[in-house]
């Protein structure tokens, strides 16, 4: 009997029925592509689907820990826990993920949090059915976070969420850049890269399964397989992906600077089902800080990178992370942050208060700003980004787009996704994941609108 077989046996006689399984994610869009893969190897050992926790036999959270609201939310929901244990003492309690892969987190769920059954790590998630059946057979709780190897988790099926019109497909996992700020090489491990074949693969059965809008992901797509000495670079693996027959859409992220290269910017130009949006984290717009934070670029070569590829591809729009608050930020080192926003004309950003990581060397670093200044300057950064996005919206007035209708608004409208990621209404008949051309009409209460063509 394989560990699947034993596992779905093992469970049904624990519950008297096959298992309802609730995830929880928290986090970024890797973390749903691990839970996806987490759920299909699940429901290949029995499991049944639940979306209602309090129902759930088991249930299971994949956390994050790129900051510290993100594990602040989830100790919440697992101090819920205690109830859901207390009431039914037969329901099993999992967490894996970015958060418990950190040891002193594991640490203080062994202390003090006893309704937790199982920890495992998703950087193998195939070593999940043998936790559940080692917790089942010794009654003893199973929570060393550390796995036996860190792999590609290659061979299981990722179970989409059918509602969503975007299928996330990841290219690689871990992290080798190691920024000053950040957690994620300490929890997710050395860089490696999925193989070509296996990427068009899963790509081409995103594809069949009807899906238009297709995202990539890894820390740093553009050292994808440079690892590995593969022949295959992140901008070859673009127009492989570009030539699969079908009306679709390419995103990927996250793009780092100090490994874009005119290539990629070429290669997306040529490329007609790549999206015209990257996202291209910046972090800083003062050197000193992009030093500190071992960011490997600076504000010039940046802003290099975005004037050439606005050259070479007309009509794109950057996104970017910005972190305010690093340690030692001054005010003048924030506000070289705030022009570089108006300098590159993002069309969205995604800002974060620089929130202390354990581990890492910026946690180190002597922080004298209050929080409450920081969280001013973040208020204030967000308020020129928003008016940046307000006049690049307006711009958008009176175009032609091709747009994917994601999700229908009642009588007579629905909503789409542009190729550049924005959101727009649309009047009109729509089918969810149908591409339509429109026209831009309107600009309203920070939203656009549209009429079909
Ligand atoms: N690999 C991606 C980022 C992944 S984390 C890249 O390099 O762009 C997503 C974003 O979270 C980062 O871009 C950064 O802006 C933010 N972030 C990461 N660590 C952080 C920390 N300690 N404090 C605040 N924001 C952080
Ligand atoms: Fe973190 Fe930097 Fe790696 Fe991104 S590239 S995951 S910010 S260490």
């Amino acid at each position: 009997m394989t560990n699947k077989e034993l596992l779905n046996k093992t469970l049904t006689e624990r519950f008297g029925h096959r298992p309802a399984l609730f995830i929880r994610t928290y986090g970024c869009q890797q973390n749903v592509a691990d839970s996806e893969r987490i759920k299909g190897l699940l429901l290949e050992c029995g499991c049944i689907e639940c979306e209602d926790q309090e129902k759930a036999d088991i249930i299971l959270f994949n956390t994050c820990a790129v900051r510290g609201h993100a594990e602040d939310r989830v100790f919440g929901n697992i101090g819920r826990m205690k109830a859901v244990k207390a009431e039914d003492q037969n329901k099993i309690v999992i967490i894996g993920g970015c958060m418990v892969q950190q040891p002193h987190i594991a640490d203080s769920i062994k202390k003090s949090y006893p309704y937790v059954d199982i920890i495992f790590n998703t950087n193998n998630i195939s070593e999940l059915p043998g936790r559940i059946l080692d917790y089942i057979s010794s009654g003893k709780r199973v929570l060393d976070p550390a796995c036996e190897e860190y792999t590609l988790n290659e061979g299981i099926p990722a179970v989409r969420d059918s509602l969503r019109c975007r299928a996330y497909l990841p290219i690689m996992y871990g992290c080798d850049n190691f920024c000053s700020y950040c957690v994620v090489p300490l929890v997710r491990g050395r860089e490696r890269s999925r193989r070509p074949e296996d990427i068009l693969r899963e790509f081409r059965e995103c594809v069949d399964a009807g899906y238009k809008d297709i995202m990539l992901l890894g820390q740093n797509v553009n050292s994808y397989g440079k690892k590995d000495g593969s022949e295959t670079e992140f901008p070859d693996l673009l127009r492989m992906l570009n030539d699969v027959e079908g009306d679709f859409v390419i995103r990927f992220m996250t793009s780092h600077p100090k490994n874009a290269t005119k290539k990629l910017f070429d290669t997306i130009a040529e490329c007609s089902k790549v999206s015209r949006h990257i996202h291209l984290p910046v972090q800083s717009g003062s050197d000193r800080i992009l030093k500190l934070m071992n960011r490997h670029y600076t504000r010039e070569q940046y802003m290099e990178l975005i004037d050439y590829a606005r050259k070479v591809i007309p009509g794109v729009f950057f996104t970017s992370d910005i972190i305010v608050g690093f340690p030692g930020e001054t005010e003048q080192e924030y506000l070289e942050t705030c022009s570089l926003i108006e300098e590159a004309q993002f069309y969205a950003i995604f800002s974060f208060i620089y929130s202390k990581r354990e581990g890492t060397p910026a946690a180190v670093m002597p922080d004298s700003t209050p929080h409450e200044i920081k969280a001013e300057r973040l208020n204030a950064l967000n308020e020129i980004q928003r008016q940046v996005t307000e006049k690049l919206e307006l711009g958008l007035i009176g175009t032609r787009q091709k747009a994917l209708c994601t999700g229908l608004l009642g009588e007579g409208s629905y909503e789409c996704r542009l190729n550049n990621n924005a959101e727009i209404t649309v009047d009109g008949k729509g089918e969810v994941n149908q591409f339509k051309e429109i026209i831009v009409t309107d600009y309203r209460n920070r939203r656009l609108f549209g009429k079909e063509c």
